[in-house]
């Protein structure tokens, strides 16, 4: 492992995938570890998906496919932007890519050169960071408080931009806090980068329909002056459930999104021939088919709120999309619980783990070392037994 290169000795490993493997582990010796740490719906997939993937195998769909993705799927994917998102997105400027993860990585390779800013309100999504480092980009935290719902406000923005910032990244619905921008707060942020014409956006949309508020989701790209300069990320892990088909999508300026069709070409030639087909029936589909996700994930937020709100020491702030809440514990470092001294979130977290049997995740990998990140994509019966679980060892 001496000949490791740097660049993979100098990643860190993605701490939601540890967790996971680490409850695994703990539930392979035969403890009963309630998993809260990963971001994955509990639900099956809806059965019209499943069809069209059958049918889509019983009609050989087994070639190599385009590149950028079906010509089908990109129709699908261009109309869905104009239905949710009202984004005018065609078939030149949307790339179909291994998930959202490949989606980012690829923007990252094709825009970033070495030593490039890209600004990360943080809390952030765990992969951001080393995604752009890869890239020999620079990371650039701008810590949020709880207080403005881990939201960037425009002056936190404006203070972090330097000749060399050449990107933001930010998710809204975000993972791991979930907030969400309203329209009002993104023009904000719009007016600041209008003074800065050379810095492009990547907005992680991939819990978009996964959002509680009245004036739902709005793009960044749709607001006056953003189109051109907007790299807007979504795909179909949270809404559909479908996080192993790995499907994600990008619509971009076309220089960005041809610049991914030729890095693509060379790496993964692109995306699974029979879930791009699913996907078409997907996206072609109202939201209301998920609708009822959407409100059991509304319901458990506010059963996870309620009970962790009776819990001292937990402060919270109202979660308004994903399916994430983010409480802030640093109410207890410095102190010892059951002969362990915590002294930071990876402590509470582990504390948690060991003791509780509970998995959540360090606000450490997403860039906040006073809170930590749980889960609601559980049932309701789960929920209730890991929080009482919880409450019962501190
Ligand atoms: N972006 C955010 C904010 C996420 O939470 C996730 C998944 O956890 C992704 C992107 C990646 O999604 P995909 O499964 O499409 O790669």
């Amino acid at each position: 492992s001496n000949h490791l290169s740097d660049r993979i000795k100098n990643m860190s490993t993605s701490a939601t995938l540890a967790m996971a493997a680490k409850a695994r582990e703990l539930r392979n010796e035969g403890k009963d570890i309630i998993g809260l740490s990963l971001g994955e719906p509990d639900f099956n997939i809806p059965d019209f998906i499943k069809d069209a993937a059958k049918q889509a195998i019983d009609e050989n769909y087994s070639s190599y496919t385009p590149v950028d993705g079906y010509a089908e799927l990109k129709t699908a994917i261009s109309n869905k932007f104009k239905r949710d998102n009202n984004l005018d997105y065609g078939a030149n400027q949307i790339v179909v890519s291994t998930g959202a993860k490949q989606s980012l990585f690829n923007v990252a390779m094709v825009v970033l050169n070495p030593g490039d800013e890209v600004i990360l309100p943080a809390p952030y999504w765990v992969s951001y960071s080393d995604i752009v480092k890869l890239a020999e980009g620079v990371p650039v935290e701008v810590p949020t408080q709880i207080d403005t719902d881990f939201k960037m406000t425009p002056q936190q923005l404006e203070a972090a931009i330097t000749p060399k910032t050449r990107m933001l990244w930010f998710s809204s619905p975000c993972n791991p806090s979930g907030s969400v921008y309203s329209e009002k707060e993104l023009e904000g942020l719009a007016e600041v980068l209008k003074k800065h014409p050379d810095i492009y956006v990547v907005s992680d949309e991939i819990y978009e329909h996964i959002n509680f508020t009245e004036g739902g989701h709005t793009s960044i790209a749709g607001i006056d002056g953003m189109y051109d300069r907007t790299v807007t990320v979504n795909g179909v892990s949270k809404a559909f459930a479908m996080t192993g088909w790995r499907i994600g999508y990008i619509g971009a300026p076309e220089w960005i999104a041809k610049g991914c069709t030729k890095l693509q070409g060379q790496v993964t030639s692109g995306a699974n021939a029979i879930a791009q087909r699913a996907v078409i029936t997907a996206l072609d589909a109202p939201v209301s088919k998920i609708q009822f996700m959407i409100d059991k994930f509304h319901e458990r937020r506010d059963l996870v709120l309620g009970l962790l709100g009776e819990i001292e020491g937990f402060n919270l702030n109202v979660p308004e999309g994903a399916f994430y809440v983010f409480p802030d514990i640093s109410a207890y470092f410095g102190k010892t619980l059951k002969d362990v001294t915590i002294n930071n979130a990876s402590d509470f977290s582990l504390y948690l783990l060991e003791h509780a049997n509970v998995a959540t995740v360090t606000g450490e990998a997403f860039g906040n070392p006073n809170c930590i990140r749980i889960s609601y994509a559980a049932s309701e019966k789960e929920l209730k037994e890991a929080i009482s679980r919880i409450k019962a060892v501190l």
